[in-house]
C-alpha cells in the first residue's frame, strides 16, 4: 500500500482501466476502492466523506473513494464515467473542485471496439506513451494473469485455495497493488504453497456474484458454514484470464462495464464449469446495479441468494442467518 509520502508518480483509478497504458507510461497505477477498504478504519473515512457534504444514501464506495483521494493527496484520478456508475460523474467533479486532476474514461456500453480503442489512445495522449509501450507492458502484465488463472483453476479444480485468498489475489488485479515484481513474487510463493496443501472438502460450492463485498467476513462465514465460494465473478473479471493478444479485445472481453448478457453467459459458463450448488449476489446499497438482480433471477437455473450490503464490518444477524438458511437448503437439495 502507498503512503502519502510516495504518492506523486501514482495514479487513482475509481474502477478497472487498462492499465497497462499507466504501467507503459512509467506511472503507478492505484485502485481506490482497494486502497479505501483495506484502510485500518474505513467507516472513519464514510464519516469524514459525510462531513464534507455527501449525504447519506450516496454509495458507500464513492464516500470512500473521496476521502482516500484527499487524506491521500492524490493528484491524478481516472473516473471510469461511462460503464461504470453514474455517481463516478458527480464525484470527479467535486474531486476536480479540490483541485485534483479527473481523467474521465467511458466503455461503450454497447461494446464497439472503434470506440474502446479511442478512449484507450486518448488516454495514451494525456500519460504521452505510445502502443508499443503498451504492448510490453501487457507482455509483462499478461504473465501475472496467466499466473492468476492458474490460482482459479487450483480453487475450483483442485480445491486448494480458499474463497477468500481467490478473492484477495484477483481483486487486486485491478492495479497488481501499483507493483508488479512484488505482486507476482507474493503470488509465486502463494502458489508453491497452496500446491503442497490437501484438498479442500466443502459440501457447497458457491459463486459470488456482483461487485466486491464491504463485508469484512463474508468468506470466513461462509466457509464456517461447511461451504465455499470457487467463483468470484467480478474479482476474476478484474484478472481478465481470457489470454488474447489484442488489448482492445481483452476489455471488449472483460464483461464487468457492458450489457448484462456477457455476464449472464459468463456466469452458465461458470456453474457448469465450477459445478457450483448456489449463487450468492452481492448488492450494494443505493447501487443502481442491484436492479440487475432481476435479469439475473430471470437467467439463471441455480438457486440464488441476494445480500446487501452497506458499510464496511463484519456481516449482521440477520444476513447470516439468510446465508446459514441458504446454505443448508444447498445440502439438502444436493444430498437429499
Ligand atoms: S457500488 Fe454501485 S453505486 Fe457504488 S460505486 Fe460501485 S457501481 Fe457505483
Amino acid at each position: 500500500m502507498p503512503d502519502s509520502s510516495n504518492i506523486s508518480d501514482h495514479i487513482g483509478l475509481t474502477s478497472t482501466i487498462p492499465v497497462e497504458i499507466i504501467y507503459a507510461a512509467g506511472l503507478k497505477p492505484v485502485d481506490l476502492n482497494n486502497l479505501f477498504i483495506s484502510e485500518k478504519n474505513p467507516e472513519k473515512l464514510l464519516r469524514q466523506a459525510e462531513a464534507a457534504g455527501f449525504a447519506h444514501n450516496v454509495c458507500s464506495w464513492i464516500k470512500g473513494i473521496y476521502s482516500t483521494v484527499i487524506n491521500y493527496g492524490i493528484s491524478s484520478v481516472i473516473a471510469v464515467t461511462g460503464g461504470d456508475c453514474s455517481n463516478t460523474i458527480a464525484l470527479g467533479e467535486v474531486l476536480s473542485r479540490e483541485g485534483v486532476s479527473v481523467i474521465p474514461f467511458d466503455y461503450p456500453l454497447n461494446k464497439e471496439g472503434d470506440i474502446l480503442k479511442d478512449q484507450m489512445e486518448k488516454l495514451m495522449k494525456t500519460f504521452s506513451t505510445t502502443w508499443e509501450n503498451v504492448y510490453s507492458a501487457k507482455k509483462r502484465l499478461d504473465r501475472i494473469r496467466s499466473k492468476l488463472k492458474e490460482l482459479d483453476r487450483l480453487t475450483f479444480k483442485e480445491n486448494l485455495v480458499s474463497g477468500f485468498e481467490n478473492h484477495l489475489f484477483l481483486v487486486t488485479s485491478s492495479d497488481f497493488k501499483s507493483a508488479p515484481d512484488l505482486f507476482e513474487k507474493d503470488l509465486d510463493q502463494f502458489l508453491a504453497g497452496a500446491r503442497r496443501r490437501e484438498p479442500r472438502k466443502e459440501e457447497v460450492r458457491l459463486g459470488y456474484l456482483g461487485v466486491p463485498g464491504i463485508y469484512s467476513d463474508f468468506y470466513e462465514v461462509i466457509e464456517s458454514l461447511g461451504a465455499r465460494v470457487v467463483f468470484n465473478e467480478t474479482q476474476r473479471q478484474f484478472s481478465m484470464p481470457y489470454e488474447v493478444d489484442d488489448l482492445v479485445e481483452q476489455y471488449l472481453k472483460y464483461t464487468y462495464p457492458y450489457r448484462v448478457e456477457g455476464r449472464i453467459e459468463d456466469i452458465n459458463t461458470a456453474i457448469k464449469e465450477r459445478r457450483l450448488d448456489g449463487l450468492i449476489h452481492y448488492t450494494q446499497t443505493f447501487c443502481y446495479r442491484q436492479i440487475y438482480d432481476i435479469i439475473l433471477k430471470q437467467a439463471i437455473n441455480i438457486p440464488i441468494l441476494t445480500i446487501e450490503g452497506d458499510r464496511p464490518g463484519p456481516l449482521d444477524a440477520r444476513t447470516i442467518v439468510r446465508i446459514e438458511t441458504f446454505v443448508e437448503i444447498l445440502k439438502d437439495r444436493k444430498y437429499g
